[in-house]
């Protein structure tokens, strides 16, 4: 057949994703999978059981990361991967990750029913703990394959009850022999929904991601005066949280203040003694700053910096400023990224060339061969929760664009 005209089976993709979304599935239409928990463990089974099925071969590796391989005519070439993860966020939602795996599953399904061969092999994969909600970090398995993070470190990773990342990967029989280690690749494709609201606004279908915005994450820590709210008058007083407040506003209103492109956040606030009738005496708070450039996100740093001194000055609360992390924005593939906005016209699907505010495993993926995403779009813009949805019609076009990207890929000698 003309592989012009190839198609995925839609019906068959919501099929799959609606079974994947019984495992762990929540009661407000949800699932909890959480890495290598048993929940994680029946998901990995049935993706194991379905690329066997498939005369794929199943390769594990030390991390746990699952890989299926279907043979290409001339195996010495660098294959194309696609892939994302099966894990989930505490009550998150039926698509995240599962959509990247489940989609490529399809891909090797229409590609297996339709005997079509590829010159290169097809590799599809499941990274383990990309949420990183029970082991801090995210992306850690794709991070320890691509080279970025150590294995031991990895493995020594506790979860809120002291368990062992190791340990658990043993327990649910997903450690497997092979070194976590990359092989060339000569493309990488991850499909995933969009987790924002951009093209349900603007009514489009495809989104084609030029890249991952950079990451800025800062942790700010004061002090202040403890004292009994009662008799201590409101003059003179070091109210830690007071001052956190005003730098809260602060963060929130930067974006506006640089004239957009970027977000910035305060997510994580602890207060102490966090008592009703004691002034706060000690408060740590995060900040995080994203922007497709670099330098603005550092320059507005600097301009809050100074309002979080000033603020700290007039308060009386000394104040600790931590820069923890930074991670430039990551453009993709200029040539795959044209690709999918290309096979989309092809395949008369709107698109949008846009940003990634979220990391993915891509991210890592990026850092070894040429990657991009097909990004499908969120009902309401929400991720992360029980109601995140996108309809089977949309999941259904971004797996055809999938399989028209791969196949061009794959067909590249
Ligand atoms: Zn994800």
């Amino acid at each position: 057949m003309n592989t012009k005209d190839l198609r995925v089976n839609g019906k068959r993709l919501q099929q799959t994703l609606e079974d994947m979304a019984k495992i762990g599935a929540t009661p407000a239409g949800g699932v909890q999978r959480l890495t290598l928990s048993d929940e994680d463990k029946k998901a990995r089974d049935l993706f194991v059981k379905w690329i066997k099925e498939l005369d794929m071969e199943v390769i594990i590796d030390e991390m746990g990361n699952i890989f299926g391989k279907r043979a290409g005519k001339n195996n010495d070439l660098p294959p194309v991967m696609s892939g994302s993860h099966i894990d989930s966020q505490p009550k998150g939602g039926r698509f995240d990750g599962i959509l990247g795996v489940m989609g490529p599953l399809e891909i090797v399904r229409t590609l297996h029913e339709n005997k079509i061969e590829t010159e290169r092999p097809i590799i599809i994969a499941d990274w383990t703990n990309e949420e990183g909600s029970r082991f801090a970090p995210a992306m850690l398995s794709s991070g320890v394959w691509a080279g970025a993070l150590e294995r031991d470190w990895a493995y020594d990773r506790t979860d809120i009850n002291g368990l062992r990342f190791e340990d658990e990967l043993i327990r649910i029989g997903y450690k497997g022999t092979v070194p976590a280690k990359n092989w060339p690749m000569h493309a990488y494709y991850e499909y995933h929904i969009e987790q924002g609201p951009m093209l349900e606004k603007d009514k489009k279908t495809i989104g084609a991601p030029k890249g991952i915005l950079c990451l800025h994450w800062y942790d700010i820590y004061l002090d202040g005066e403890a004292n009994q709210v009662g008799p201590t008058p409101m003059e003179g007083r070091h109210d830690a949280l007071c001052a956190c407040a005003e730098m809260i506003l602060k963060v929130n209103e930067l974006p506006d203040r640089m004239g957009g492109n970027m977000v910035a956040t305060v997510g994580e606030i602890q207060n102490y003694p966090n008592s009703r009738n004691i002034i706060p005496d000690k408060v740590h708070f995060t900040v995080d700053i994203r922007s497709w450039d670099d330098e603005l996100g550092i320059k507005s740093w600097e301009l809050v910096r100074k309002d979080f001194e000033e603020i700290a000055a007039k308060r009386g609360c000394p104040i600790r400023i931590e820069e923890t992390w930074r991670v430039e924005h990551a453009p993709f593939d200029e040539k795959l990224v044209q690709g999918i906005l290309d096979v989309s016209k092809e395949l008369g699907y709107s698109s949008l060339h846009m940003v990634s505010g979220a990391g993915h495993d891509a991210s890592y993926m990026n850092q070894l061969a040429p990657a991009a995403m097909i990004f499908v779009p969120s009902i309401g813009g929400r991720s992360h929760v029980e109601v995140e949805n996108t309809t089977w019609e949309d999941c259904e076009s971004g797996a055809n664009v999938l399989l028209h990207a791969m196949l061009k890929s794959a067909n590249e000698v």
